[in-house]
């Protein structure tokens, strides 16, 4: 059985608060939350410059739901199972991709991703004249 979307919008935010209130010591009050009264630029501004992966996750997840994406696998399409979000509302894969991506990569793969910071060195030589 689905939950609803109101459901699992208002199950993100929650999550979203505690983790904010843990980690950055902001408090918001849950009743601005309760009836989905909040906009996408709230949450944006509430996540904004700080780069928690945990946090980026919410945020995402929450925009999975604007967008009507939510419960849905990025991979094959498919629903993900309702426990499986009750679990963990930022899942975004179905429990076949998550085996297949989680397989170790391929040869191929590894050199697919090997990139070359070699250009990247000279960003942390000082100037000449720096003080
Ligand atoms: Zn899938």
């Amino acid at each position: 059985m689905k939950r609803s979307t109101g459901a699992m919008r208002q199950r993100i935010f929650a999550n979203l608060i505690d983790h904010l209130k843990a980690i950055y010591h902001i408090e918001w009050p849950r009743k601005m939350f309760g009836n989905g009264e909040i906009s996408k630029h709230d949450v944006d501004a509430l996540v904004a410059f700080k780069s928690d992966p945990q946090l980026d996750e919410l945020h995402a997840a929450f925009i999975r739901i604007e967008n009507q994406k939510f419960g849905v696998c990025i991979r094959c399409t498919q629903d993900i199972d309702q426990h499986l979000l009750d679990e963990d509302p930022t899942r975004r894969l179905c429990v076949e991709c998550e085996k297949e991506v989680s397989r170790p990569p391929s040869t191929e793969m590894d050199s697919a991703h090997g990139l070359r910071i070699g250009h990247q060195a000279r960003l942390f030589t000082k100037p000449p004249d720096s003080e």
